[in-house]
């Protein structure tokens, strides 16, 4: 079928807005009726490494199921759906439970196409480079399958939503999920975007503290405060090792890498308590490296986790996400600024300048 997408050409050159062919969906494919996707840092990322074909990105979709295929049980036409993260289910990763690790995790979501090779987005016959996290939601449509489709409330702003399928949720798992602190033991975010802010609100509800949010800029460091942080911190005007000692003795219990800056990482590692725990969130360019202190990661008993998609078994904790959103307790709408997606380069520039903290595109009316 004939659908809209916005194309991404290459290395910083601006996503078009073009008509493309959307395959049929196959048996085990769910066609989704995109109504709005969140553009998430990692797209741009995806933009900007030389990809082999124009390509349409896009990972946070939300819409309405408009058909499914044959072996398609799941959901059925006219139901809500978050579009998240796909998994093989057959490795050991995804028979333990851990999909967020699956060993064909790096194929299946950024492979370009099905695993089988075939394209699921063409344009004048001709493939594009697309099936991108088992969606490509800068589109009117998306074809998906069970395993990254996950069925929402009909009763909850569904153009809101997209953002629950990656970046709201990896903020809020990797705290609830991953590093699983206590009430009152402390916490420090690295970099509060649209992930750390997550992760801020997560430590909010299981009550944390203190709670210490650091970042460059001052403008989301006071969105931090309001999501529920203690303390802030910008490191261009304070020592934050020292800070962060003075905030809690020894330092904290954990931490959470939201940058990919292998600086940062290192001053997370150093601002550890004993028996701390740091985990690695932020997506580092390629093949970067970072510097540890091996005595202190030995004396004091330090754990550094990676960390994907929230460690999220996407079934239970997107709802979970949004029955706690609709009791008014994880206000992540507040991080959210709408645009068409025939704007989706200005949101790109406005994200990237921090003007904005999240971007969610709506889909153009038919
Ligand atoms: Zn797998
Ligand atoms: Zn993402």
């Amino acid at each position: 079928m004939r659908i809209k997408a916005a194309v991404a050409h290459g290395p910083g050159k601006p996503f078009t807005l073009e008509e493309v062919d959307l395959d049929t969906p196959r048996d085990d494919e769910i066609l989704v009726k995109l109504v709005a996707t969140g553009l998430c840092h990692t797209d741009i990322v995806l933009r900007d490494a030389a990809l082999p074909l124009p390509a349409v990105l896009g990972h946070e979709g939300a819409g309405i199921v408009e058909a499914v295929g044959s072996a398609v049980t799941k959901v059925a036409p006219g139901d809500h759906v978050v579009l998240s993260y796909g998994s093989c289910g057959a490795c050991p990763s995804c028979d333990n439970e851990a999909p967020f690790y699956c060993h064909s995790f790096i194929p299946q979501n950024i492979g370009g196409f099905r695993p089988d090779g075939t394209p699921t987005i063409t344009q004048n016959g001709q493939p594009l480079f697309a099936h991108f996290f088992t969606q490509s939601s800068f589109a009117t449509h998306a074809l998906a399958t069970e395993v990254n489709t996950v069925k929402v409330r009909k009763d909850a702003p569904l153009e809101l939503l997209g953002p629950l399928g990656c970046g709201i949720q990896t903020g809020a798992g990797s705290v609830m999920n991953g590093l699983e602190p206590l009430p009152d033991e402390a916490i420090t975010i690295f970099g509060v975007g649209s992930v750390g802010l997550a992760a801020i609100m997560a430590a909010k509800l299981i009550g944390c503290r203190p709670i210490i949010a650091v970042d460059l800029m001052d403008s989301r460091l006071d969105i931090a405060k309001d999501m529920g942080a203690t303390h802030v911190i910008n490191p261009g005007s304070s020592d934050v090792v020292a800070e962060i000692q003075g905030i809690t003795g020894a330092g904290a219990l954990y931490a959470l890498e939201c940058t990919g800056s292998a600086a940062v990482f290192k001053q997370a590692v150093d601002c550890l308590a004993p028996r701390g725990t740091l985990g690695q969130v932020g997506v580092p360019a390629p093949g970067a490296e970072a510097a540890v202190d091996m005595g202190a990661l030995l004396n004091k008993g330090l754990r550094l986790v990676g960390m994907i998609e929230g460690e999220a078994i996407v079934d239970d904790f997107i709802p979970h996400l949004l029955d706690l959103y609709m009791d008014g307790l994880f206000p992540f709408d507040k991080l959210v600024s709408f645009y068409d997606l025939d704007d989706i380069n200005q949101a790109d520039v406005d994200n990237a300048n921090g003007k904005i903290v999240k971007a969610v595109l709506r889909m153009p009316l038919d």
